[in-house]
């Protein structure tokens, strides 16, 4: 298989839908207790789903159940509150 050249992985926002590299875009991880926490450091277990760094695809990202979804868990998803302010834009 051939790899194009500068191919990086793309992730699709899980708000706006909007496909980037996975480099520009923020990841998401769930903590032990179902909480929904920045990836800061790209090193956090099991699945992520990932979101642009504006405020506009933050605060109309799915919430609760819906927001399950792109980690494959049934049920509400709580969002940590210390990562709900972070953008400055
Ligand atoms: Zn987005």
């Amino acid at each position: 298989m051939k790899k194009a050249k500068g191919y990086a992985p793309r992730r699709t926002c899980i708000s706006c839908g909007t496909k980037k590299n996975k480099s520009e875009m923020i990841r998401l991880v769930l903590d032990t207790d179902g909480v929904m926490i920045r990836d800061a450091d790209g090193k956090g277990q099991g699945r992520g789903a990932y979101v642009c760094p504006n405020n506009a695809c933050w605060q109309g990202m799915p919430t609760g159940s819906k927001l399950g979804r792109p980690f494959r868990k049934n049920g509400s998803i709580r969002i940590h509150p210390d990562i709900h302010f972070e953008f400055g834009c």
